[in-house]
């Protein structure tokens, strides 16, 4: 079994924002410094992010009249991002929740659903792994999953801190977090 970083995508790899195109695509300086580190001491990298604006339904069903985002869209975002992040920076694995955001499934953070079903196609161990995110549904997810959750002060991270009620690991950006995570090795 490998240890992984699950990583949310959004105000922690590239600035967030409604990002619905390419072109909205800016790394935060730092993440591809971090996921080469994190690659290089043996973690596999698992991108995890809610895409509710696909709002699709279960069987794969466009459910609204204009959604904001389309699969093409989505597929050119991810393609702009790992070119960003460079060879040494790649995911292992970018899992998305395609859901419209009323269906509450299981896979839509804060459920663990995107977490669990990576781990059973990487084989990854979850006492030994983390989550990196700056909204609460990143840390309740990796909470649920049995991972350990790190709040990153980048994008929404500042706002989530000062309302997370209980004890919470935070740091300024992915690449601290990073270094916090291989210092713990
Ligand atoms: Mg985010
Ligand atoms: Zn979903």
């Amino acid at each position: 079994m490998r240890k992984a970083v699950f990583l949310d995508r959004d105000g922690v790899i590239n600035h967030g924002g409604q990002i619905n195109r390419p072109h909205e695509v800016h790394l935060i300086p730092g993440a591809a410094e971090a996921i080469e580190r994190l690659k290089a001491a043996g973690y596999s990298v698992v991108v995890v992010t809610n895409q509710g604006g696909l709002g699709e339904s279960f069987d794969g069903r466009v459910l609204w009249r204009r959604p904001p985002l389309s699969r093409d869209d989505l597929e050119a975002i991810h393609e702009e991002l790992l070119r960003q992040l460079g060879p040494a920076a790649q995911p292992d694995l970018i899992k998305f929740c395609p859901h419209a955001t009323y269906l509450n499934c299981p896979c839509r953070k804060p459920k663990p659903g995107m977490l669990k079903s990576a781990a059973k196609e990487l084989d990854l161990e979850m006492a030994s792994s983390y989550i990196v995110g700056d909204r609460s549904s990143d840390l309740e997810a990796g909470l649920a999953a049995g991972v350990r959750p790190i709040l990153v002060l980048t994008g929404d991270g500042q706002k989530t801190l000062d309302e997370w009620s209980g004890p919470v690991t935070a740091v300024p950006s992915i690449l601290e977090a990073a270094d916090l995570i291989l210092g713990d090795r």
